[in-house]
């Protein structure tokens, strides 16, 4: 089977490279995805699949059923998970393949995660007769954007009818050399919810401050504070990131404003910290503003989950993946404190995130993702769609 799956993915490379192209030429936003579901359906359907459309607007799914022993009924179903949105950047390489919508680029690799997802398909498609089980293609929209494709997808049942034991994902990794592949058990990403503050005072001359209610020194008071909801609420063993980016106290050197806005974020790897933090900092800045005679408005938009890889199936997928692509070819990651919505799969269901190596040093593909240069080196695709067939098979077997 490895042969099998290996030998298919060098021949399809090529189709998979220009899917890739196609996708990165015409990105779309987060739940904008039109032309981009229509062609992955197209696809689909060329290589003999019918996927549902629609979930979620933009989003598909798609069966491929193991027909190695005849019946298929009561047998294992695996979910594998592409993204397919992209992000208001203007792309600034220049490529054969360089978006053609100007302020639109897939600057985040989801063009990979489909291109490879195809590739996928096509692969399994072919070798339907030699596994059993069902491998479930989940093609989402709106990774991007809150409130995340993936928890739309779960509320109109991507997890249901039939449900996957396990969910797996990849994404790419521009800090991790092409031709390798990144693991981490449990946690692994960060929830993000955002932080809207509004302090408001008693605006005025700023040389009479005893007859004012200055929210300008009750939100410097409230930021201070908020830091000590991490360093000393904090369960240790949970990473917590708080950091405010925005800060306005729109006065001058002798007017005090009426209020003062702040934004910032609070990212953490425990659900119930999570919680319990928002709690802590909620009052904790409410009554810091009143008993400065002040108020303070605390608004939290709730963004993604954390991502927990869950360890036996990631120790799993990790062996198998070794056996894919050899020892020396399998790297561990560090925590990220960055948010991914796969992460409502894996708060749901045994989940799998791992990262495919994309950078290439020699050819200058060292950008981030979010950056107008980001690119990968298309040697990766390759081993996406490759590698995750495998891992797919494989785990239909356990
Ligand atoms: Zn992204
Ligand atoms: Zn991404």
């Amino acid at each position: 089977m490895l042969d099998s799956i290996k030998s298919l993915a060098r021949q399809y490379a090529g189709d998979i490279i220009n899917t890739r192209r196609h996708l990165h030429a015409h990105p779309e936003l987060s739940f904008l995805e039109h032309n981009t579901a229509r062609y992955v359906a197209d696809q689909l359907k060329a290589i003999g699949i019918t996927p549902q459309e629609g979930v979620a607007n933009t989003g598909l799914v798609a069966l491929i059923e193991g027909t190695k022993s005849g019946s298929n009924t009561g047998s294992r179903v695996v979910g594998l998970r592409a993204d397919m949105d992209a992000l208001p950047i203007l792309e600034a390489n220049d490529v054969p393949y360089k978006s053609t919508v100007d302020g639109v680029m897939h600057a985040c690799g989801h063009d990979v995660h489909t291109a490879s997802l195809l590739g996928v398909a096509r692969i399994l498609h072919v070798l339907r007769d030699q596994f059993d089980g069902t491998v479930k293609l989940v093609f989402q929209p709106g990774e991007e954007k809150a409130p995340g494709g993936a928890s739309l997808m779960i509320k109109e049942g991507v997890l249901e009818n039939p449900a996957p034991v396990s969910m797996i994902g990849q994404h790419v990794a521009p800090n991790v050399p092409v031709g390798k592949i990144g693991f981490r058990e449990g946690m692994y990403m960060a929830s993000t919810d955002e932080l809207y503050l509004t302090v408001r005072g008693k605006g005025g001359h700023a040389a009479m401050p005893d007859n004012l209610v200055d929210p300008v020194l009750i939100a410097s008071h409230i930021i201070v504070a908020l830091q000590q909801v991490i360093s000393r609420n904090r369960p240790p063993a949970s990473p917590s990131v708080l950091s405010f980016g925005r800060f306005i106290a729109d006065g001058v050197t002798n007017v005090i404003p009426n209020e003062v806005t702040i934004q910032g974020t609070f990212r953490c790897m425990n659900e119930e910290w999570r919680a319990e933090g928002k709690r802590r900092m909620v009052k904790l800045a409410e009554g810091i503003a009143e008993a400065m005679g002040g108020s303070c408005e605390f608004t939290i938009m709730d963004g993604y989950p954390f991502l927990k890889n869950h360890p036996e199936l990631t120790r799993r997928v990790r062996a198998q993946a070794t056996e894919y692509m050899g020892p020396e070819n399998i790297v561990d990651l560090d925590l990220w404190m960055a948010g991914e919505d796969f992460a409502f799969y894996s708060q749901v269901v045994d989940s799998c995130f791992y990262r495919l190596g994309t950078r290439n040093e020699a050819r200058g593909i060292v950008s981030g993702v979010h950056t107008p240069t980001f690119d990968v080196d298309e040697s990766a695709l390759e081993i996406g769609a490759g590698l995750m067939s495998w891992l797919a098979v494989q785990e239909l077997s356990v």
